[in-house]
């Protein structure tokens, strides 16, 4: 592996310019001590500044899951920067806004046809808090206003986002947010190294039931999960729980909220979650893999009723139904990447290859059981997450060192908290499975 000083000499970088850059979710001190860069991305494999190549164990972050810079998508985007490069997003309209949304509403399940643009995850998520809230106050229940989310999810890192996320130093340093109320996750002992769904946790939607006796549903705007937990390390949702929820939600008139910013379009071997498990949400959330990762996107989809209850009572016809929206909402190069991307998903049917691979990702990974210090392995589609023993005093330290071994072995694994993430691209072949689960494997052994 290249040193410090030869990795700035490769990308022509200095120590001025490596310290300007606060970097996201990303230890800093200890980066800048050790860059890792990558200088280009082709399929499933990045190269570093070293000229090595690394293949993306996490398809970029859950994003791009065809494979880097697909050309179709390469060639769509630059098509437009050159045919229209932005167009405002408000008062004004462009085709392929519109072509987009239309095209986003094959991938959802029956009846989620209203898309709302947004640029991430992070503002999908907002959006559809806000958008829950307005809803009950269109319809004279001023008073829903709390919001339900579930311990251990993930859902951005707006204010909305943290309000109901449910993992702790997401939320800590930033003092208080929005009323919520959290209700357990999953990862019940039972479940340790269950293979994909497991059959143990829909009884937990109990807590739900009791939580809106406490607080009464005249007070409650919303329940916002991920159908898979992924942040917080891939936890599927046990049989039959997802539909105890749905019917909980509908039977005391509280919004679900499907926060389908990793699970949508394909990671489980269906276009959504909600297609997945036979449940449908009155909202959802997107972004990630409908651009396949090339330019931000992001959207919150929901029914044409709600859409209706905006438009019904949205005063005179010139006048706003929803202050809400950003300068990118829709943005030409973003909707061009996602139809060319879309096109993509479809064309090379790679649902379908990720519901194929599957089987044999779930028993690659599930042959790491028995290896030192792994003490759960989840998985669902082309998704798992290993939890990993804590060493003595340091938390995190252990799943950080395998995923810089792995790297070091020409293989990108995320690290985070106690877990080790992986999220293959959709396009991924068994022999390729194989190395990866060896790589990983050998990491962790390697461990003192
Ligand atoms: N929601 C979920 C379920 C996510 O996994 C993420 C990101 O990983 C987000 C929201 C936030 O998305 P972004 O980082 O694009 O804001």
């Amino acid at each position: 592996m290249q040193s410090k000083s030869e990795v700035l000499a490769s990308c022509n970088l200095s120590q001025e310019q490596l310290d300007s850059y606060w970097m996201p979710y990303t230890a800093n001190r200890e980066f800048k001590k050790n860059p890792r860069m990558i200088v280009s991305a082709e399929g499933k494999y990045y190269t570093d500044a070293e000229g090595r190549q690394v293949f993306d164990g996490l398809s970029g972050l859950w994003t791009c899951g065809a494979g880097h810079s697909r050309p179709e998508i390469t060639e769509a985007v630059s098509k437009q920067i050159a045919q229209l490069d932005y167009s405002p997003a408000f008062q004004f309209g462009h085709p392929k806004a519109f072509e987009l949304a239309h095209r986003i509403t094959d991938f959802m399940p029956d009846g989620m046809d209203r898309v709302f643009f947004t640029n991430s995850g992070s503002e999908s998520v907002e959006t559809a808090l806000k958008v829950a809230r307005a809803y009950w106050r269109k319809k004279g229940h001023g008073t829903k206003n709390r919001f339900i989310g579930r311990v251990k999810g993930y859902h951005g890192v707006n204010w909305g986002g943290i309000s109901v996320g449910g993992i702790g130093p997401n939320k800590a340093m930033f003092g208080p947010a929005l009323e919520t109320s959290h209700i357990q996750h999953t990862m019940l002992p039972e479940n340790l190294f269950c293979k994909g769904m497991p059959e143990t946790g829909a009884h937990l939607i109990t807590e739900l039931e009791e939580m809106i006796a406490l607080y009464d549903a005249s007070n409650i705007a919303a329940v916002i999960v991920e159908p898979m937990a992924g942040s917080a390390g891939v936890i599927p949702p046990p049989v039959g729980y997802l539909k105890r929820l749905r019917e909980v939600c509908t039977k005391h008139n509280i919004l679900l909220i499907f926060d389908e910013v990793i699970t949508g379009f394909g990671r489980m071997g269906s276009n959504t979650g909600a297609e997945e498990f036979g449940v449908t949400p009155d909202l959802m959330t997107i972004a990630k893999q409908v651009t396949n990762g090339t330019v931000p996107m992001g959207a919150m989809i929901t029914r044409k009723d709600v859409y209706e209850t905006f438009m019904e009572n949205g005063g005179p016809e010139y006048a706003l139904e929803i202050p809400h929206g950003y300068t990118y909402s829709g943005h030409p190069v973003a909707c061009a990447a996602g139809l060319a991307a879309l096109d993509v998903l479809e064309n090379d049917q790679l649902v379908s290859r990720v519901k194929s691979m599957a089987p044999y990702f779930e028993e690659s990974v599930h042959s790491l059981k028995g290896t030192q210090y792994i003490n759960d392995i989840r998985n669902y589609g082309l998704a798992a997450g290993l939890t990993i023993e804590a060493a003595p005093g340091e938390p995190m330290l252990r799943p950080y060192q395998i995923a810089m071994k792995c790297w070091e072995k020409g293989f990108y694994v995320r690290y985070g908290g106690d877990m080790i993430q992986l999220g293959l691209p959709f396009t991924v072949e068994k022999e390729e499975i194989d190395s990866l689960i060896n790589a990983l494997g050998e990491s962790i052994r390697e461990l003192d």
